[in-house]
């Protein structure tokens, strides 16, 4: 059964909204659009948490995909299908029962395998593990000209490129088979590092991945002025081969997703909490905690540390206000880390802008056309949505430009295609490879309207 309704949409980010006609898509019965929709256009939702508008746009059909099942799992081949709406917390909750896991699971547990898939997501592991696509074995993808098609590495390279990282673009996911990793635990020793000079981040990462960990990544203040500016901590953890108790009642994977949290209802009548005082107070506690968290590492279930305090991340979210956040998130080469950093502390001591996180995750490979993947350090940076905010991301488009840094399209809601195009060398590529699968241009989101994609 599928319904039709009009709903109003909202980035994560907060910053783009529009009512949109929608269609909840249950089974692949659901997509005969022939008559309904056959030359109109229309745009693949999953939960609706990308912080960019990559689902929705003004006139424009957005497909919900609500199915949330596992179709098939087979242990002997490692491998489970499930509706490309299940999401990654549901198919972690049901994969622990049986002993195995997806190796690259996003920061949040409603988030959606088509969403992962249409994002290329990573995880917190990117430089081992690589990107969402290294999991998928083969999807079901519907476009109204070419029916339901099975699309996999050896039946259709091109397609399946374009499909992971392709924003939803060249159709609606129904399915998707993916490759597990057997459990070794379902808990990490968790260990922290305290990093007094951010320049060193570069050689740290480096020096704790050869230690072949599990899961890496750093957090840093940047209201600190001087030769504090950036002081931070590292994270990283191995898998707990020796306490492995089956806990998944009381694991975070089935967590229900927080109504707050959504941008629709997030921040309703709360102003933005986050001046300079609150947000350094929130940055002197979370350095009060990591500083107790260095002395012992400690021993965390698996889900938690794939979705880190849910409950205080709604406040965060929700602490933006009505207006919402941005955020930037690129990968910096290594060599170029130090003058990344300069031109960053450079900026913000001429313009008063509170940082609420700065955080970094060890990257490697290349990305095909628009999937975000490359060498180096991905930083990520959040602040309130002002005019600030949007000079301070001007100013870092440039950056990018001029330092080679890759800026992740699906967390910034107003990159614009030119840099887009001087950042992703495959860009025109890409336009062209879709262009070549779909004249029509059915798929259109926000996103790929600005993008001019
Ligand atoms: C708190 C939080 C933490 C995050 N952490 C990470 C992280 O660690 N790593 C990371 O990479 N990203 C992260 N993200 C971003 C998130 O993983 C992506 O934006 C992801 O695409 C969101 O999935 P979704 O199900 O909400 O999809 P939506 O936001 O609804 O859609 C995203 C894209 O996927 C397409 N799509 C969705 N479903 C389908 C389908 N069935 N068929 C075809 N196309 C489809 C849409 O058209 C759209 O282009 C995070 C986001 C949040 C809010």
């Amino acid at each position: 059964m599928s319904t039709e309704s009009d709903k109003l949409l909202t980035s994560f980010d907060g910053g783009f909204k529009c009512k949109v006609p929608t269609k909840s898509i249950k089974t692949s019965a659901d997509l005969n659009l022939d008559k309904e929709f056959k030359n109109k256009h229309f745009i693949s939702r999953g939960a609706g948490m990308s912080f960019a508008p990559a689902s929705f746009r003004p006139d424009t059909l957005s497909l919900l995909s609500s199915a949330n099942s596992v179709i098939s799992f087979d242990k002997e081949t490692k491998m489970v299908e499930v509706d490309a709406g299940m999401s990654v917390g549901d198919l972690g909750h049901y994969l622990m029962d049986k002993g195995f896991y997806i190796k690259t699971v996003p920061g949040y547990p409603n988030i959606t395998i088509g969403g992962c898939i249409a994002t290329d997501a990573h995880g917190k592991n990117q430089l081992q593990d690589g990107t969402f696509q290294n999991l998928v074995e083969s999807f079901e993808l519907y476009h109204p000209e070419y029916g339901l098609q099975s699309v996999s590495r050896a039946s259709n390279q091109k397609l399946f490129d374009l499909t992971c990282g392709g924003f939803g673009l060249t159709g609606h996911m129904v399915s998707a088979k993916l490759r597990l990793s057997k459990l070794k635990s379902n808990y990490l020793n968790l260990h922290t590092e305290e990093l007094p000079d951010i320049y060193d981040l570069p050689m740290a990462l480096e020096r704790i991945n050869k230690r072949d960990c599990d899961m890496l990544l750093s957090w840093h203040n940047f209201l600190l002025n001087g030769k504090k500016f950036g002081h931070g901590f590292i994270q990283y953890g191995f898998f707990n081969k020796n306490k492995s108790s089956i806990q998944s009642q009381n694991d975070s994977f089935n967590q229900k997703p927080i109504p707050g949290l959504y941008p629709d209802s997030r921040g309703d009548g709360w102003p933005s909490v986050f001046s300079y005082v609150p947000t350094s107070l929130m940055n002197s506690l979370y350095t009060y905690l990591q500083k107790m968290s260095c002395a012992n590492p400690r021993a965390i279930p698996l889900s938690s540390c794939s979705f880190p305090s849910l409950k205080l991340r709604d406040l965060y979210f929700n602490a933006f206000g009505a207006n919402g956040f941005l955020e930037h998130q690129a990968v910096v080469p290594v060599f170029d880390f130090a003058e990344y950093i300069d031109r960053i502390k450079w900026w913000l001591n001429q313009n008063e802008l509170p940082i609420t996180i700065a955080s970094s995750k060890y990257f490697g490979g290349r990305g095909k056309y628009l999937q975000f993947r490359s060498s180096g350090i991905c930083f990520a940076m959040d602040f309130p949505r002002c005019k600030k905010a949007y000079e301070f991301l001007a100013y870092l488009d440039q950056v990018c430009i001029e330092l080679g840094c890759l800026p992740n399209i699906i967390k910034d809601s107003r990159i614009e295609a030119d840099c887009v195009s001087k950042t992703y060398r495959e860009y025109e590529l890409f336009r062209k490879a879709l262009r070549d699968y779909d004249p029509w241009r059915l798929c259109r989101s926000e996103l790929s309207d600005r993008l001019k994609l």
